[in-house]
């Protein structure tokens, strides 16, 4: 896949998303991955792997587990640009994918098999991650589900970075602002009534609780609520 999805489902003059570049960089020498915890219509986490200029997407409902037991449907999505990697903020309603994104975890990543293009056709991706949440060996596995071939499963290989902690819980802050969703959407100018929906209940009375709080200041003013989509 390349970007021409992942554009024309967006209007750059209105979300601050980026477009991505033209010509994309060449292949880095370490391979960036991304999740960004993502409150739109519906909680998910959006795993992504650089590979050939892009970010490799995947949704996953649930996010990723440590418990090699435990299988998240991951659905593979468009390719998203590499300048998505930095993305934290507000996508405004009423735009595709309207709602609050986080700098869940980043790190870099490392294919088992060099042959990436071979393993995503096969539909078996083994890697090891090596981020400040997620770490170690996982795979994705692509299953013949009910969403056909755009539905894979993310699971954790057993290692010593495995776990049965919850880690979404354990660990509900942007890796990059130390954030809750909802102190972004605050900040940002979004829909805080929506976004704190997806923190944990405990760490968002933490946060109630901290006088640092209420000194907090938006940056951007709430975004306009469009009822529908402009042509
Ligand atoms: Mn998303």
């Amino acid at each position: 896949m390349a970007l021409e999805e992942y554009r024309r489902k967006r209007r750059f003059g209105v979300t601050t998303e980026p477009r991505g570049a033209a010509t994309p960089r060449q292949r880095a020498r370490k391979l960036r991955f991304v999740v960004q915890k993502h409150r739109a219509g519906r909680l998910h986490y959006d795993f992504r792997l650089e590979w050939d200029g892009v970010l490799l997407s995947w949704a996953v409902p649930k996010g990723p587990s440590l418990d090699p037991r435990v299988k998240r449907l991951a659905v593979r999505v468009e390719d998203h640009p590499i300048e998505y990697a930095k993305f934290e903020g507000v996508i405004p309603a009423g735009e595709y994918g309207g709602g609050t994104v986080m700098l869940w975890d980043r790190g870099t990543w490392t294919p088992d098999e060099p042959d990436v293009a071979k393993h995503l056709a096969k539909g078996d991706l083994k890697f090891a991650l090596h981020g400040r949440k997620l770490a170690g060996s996982w795979v994705l596995v692509r299953t013949r589900g009910y969403q056909g071939d755009e539905s894979w499963l993310l699971i954790k290989h057993r290692d010593e970075a495995a776990s049965t902690r919850d880690v979404t819980t354990a660990k509900p802050r942007s890796v990059v602002s130390d954030r809750l969703l909802a102190e972004i959407a605050f900040e940002e100018g979004g829909d805080v009534r929506q976004a704190v929906t997806a923190d944990p209940p405990s760490a968002v009375a933490a946060a109630l609780r901290d006088p640092r709080t209420a000194r907090r200041k938006r940056k951007r003013a709430p975004a306009v609520r469009h009822s529908k989509r402009a042509s």
